[in-house]
């Protein structure tokens, strides 16, 4: 068996870390080229010990001089070690790497994942921030190249696993309504927030946001899960994926998070991919496919599982959700504008300088301040990402949103 040659960009994350633990499963399948952090210094060396990865990549120049202290001290100044943007991307288009796991959080990830496709790689597609953002270029970067993509984020993972192999063969190019498709069923949780009121919701923490009840992840996706907007990233990102309007895509509250995706097809039959809510499953489908390997994840028991519950989400409870449909609909600017003032909104509320429902209102205005910017080389994705997130900064700051009141 030839071996596949890794390279995860942000191997310190939830994903990172998982995607970590299904290679640790099979040494005989995969070499670890190369690993990407922020500033998780002393996790990376961790791994570094255990997988010796050909180079590591940190953001700030000062992190990447620790990292090298760390690894003189044990011995391994074999490992190339590098820090910038640059090296992200040159790390994700190398020679010596096929597969790349692209799981970088936030626009940040966006031009190390499409240097990966603009190379032509195996792309395992977890950072849908990535494709929210550049939408149709990131798509045509996919045609160009022949990049295989591969979608890691649990409900497009779903769909992919329930669709024919002649649309999973082409990603961005699908024709589901002859594949006899007539429905897309997007399933989330509804978050750890669910069964508050709306006068609840404005006085929860960072920290019950964080806790979601069936997934675990890091913190912005956490809080997205808690506001749906990583529904709305969800339904724009299946939108490129799977080559669908917005009328294809039906959004479905699935509080037990077992169905992870549908797919209705015209004769009445609805395929669903289920399991136990754990990432390693749709990790490990895509570093094997089209083979199946052993994911470290529990069998599922049908004798001891609660009842599928569902229902229709309430736009009133999850403003965030309904915004990015309305973006998904409005438009690249309005899509790449909302997902850079959500980047700014949550962090401001993980940091506490804005209330949780607030986030939804920093959004809504600054996606509409951008909303006929028009996009049409990546360029102009980067301007308008930077534009949104000053101005989202600037609402904080100025105080131009509804008075902030936080413990
Ligand atoms: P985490 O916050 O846990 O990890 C993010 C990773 O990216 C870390 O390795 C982090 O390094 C690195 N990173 C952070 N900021 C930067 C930056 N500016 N430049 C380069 N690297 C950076 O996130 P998750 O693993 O939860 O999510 C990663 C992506 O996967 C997101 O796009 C998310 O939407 C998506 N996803 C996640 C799921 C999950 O279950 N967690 C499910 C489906 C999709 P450091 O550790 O040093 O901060
Ligand atoms: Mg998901």
């Amino acid at each position: 068996m030839t071996k596949r040659n890794l390279c995860i960009l942000g191997s310190t994350g939830s994903i990172g870390q998982s995607t970590l633990d299904v290679v640790r499963r099979h040494p005989d399948r995969f070499e670890i080229e190369a690993l990407s952090a922020n500033s998780s210094v002393e996790l990376i060396v961790k791994q570094c010990l255990e997988f010796k990865p050909k180079t590591v990549v940190l953001v700030s120049t000062e992190h990447a001089e620790l990292l090298k202290e760390s690894l003189n001290s044990l011995n391994l100044n074999n490992i190339l070690v590098l820090s910038g943007e640059q090296a992200l991307i040159d790390i994700a288009s190398s020679s010596t790497v096929d597969t790349v796991m692209a799981a970088i959080v936030g626009a940040s990830g966006l031009m190390p994942t499409l240097s990966a496709v603009r190379a032509g790689k195996r792309v395992l597609l977890a950072n849908k921030e990535a494709l929210v953002t550049s939408g149709e270029i990131f798509i045509d970067a996919v045609k160009e190249s022949g990049a295989e993509l591969l979608p890691i984020d649990s409900e497009h993972n779903a769909i992919f696993q329930c669709l024919p192999s002649l649309e999973q063969s082409r990603l961005g190019d699908c024709q589901l309504e002859s594949a006899g498709v007539s429905k897309i069923l997007l399933t989330g949780s509804g978050g750890p927030f669910r069964e508050l009121s709306l006068e609840e919701l404005e006085s929860v923490t960072p920290e019950q946001a964080c806790a979601h009840p069936n997934w675990d992840m890091g913190k912005k996706i956490s809080v997205d899960s808690a506001t749906m907007m990583n529904k709305g990233l969800e339904f724009i990102e299946a939108k490129w994926l799977f080559n669908l309007t917005e009328d294809d895509i039906q959004v479905v509250l699935h509080p037990q998070s077992t169905i992870h995706s549908m797919v209705q097809y015209k004769d009445g039959s609805v395929l669903a991919q289920m399991g136990n809510p754990d990432m390693r499953t749709p990790i490990a489908h895509a570093l094997s496919f089209p083979e199946r390997i052993e994911s470290g994840v529990e069998p599922f028991d049908f004798f001891n599982t609660p009842s599928f519950d569902f229902q229709a989400p309430d736009f009133k409870k999850y403003p965030n959700l309904k915004l990015a449909i309305d973006a998904c609909k409005l438009g690249q600017g309005a899509c790449t504008a909302l997902n850079a003032a959500n980047e700014v909104s949550v962090d401001a509320f993980l940091n506490k300088q804005i209330k949780f429902t607030q986030i939804a209102e920093i959004n809504e205005t600054s996606m509409k301040k951008f909303v006929s910017d028009k996009v049409v080389e990546i360029n102009d994705v980067i301007e308008i990402d930077q534009k949104a997130r000053q101005f989202a900064l600037s609402l904080i700051s100025e105080g131009q949103i509804a008075s902030v009141d936080i413990q």
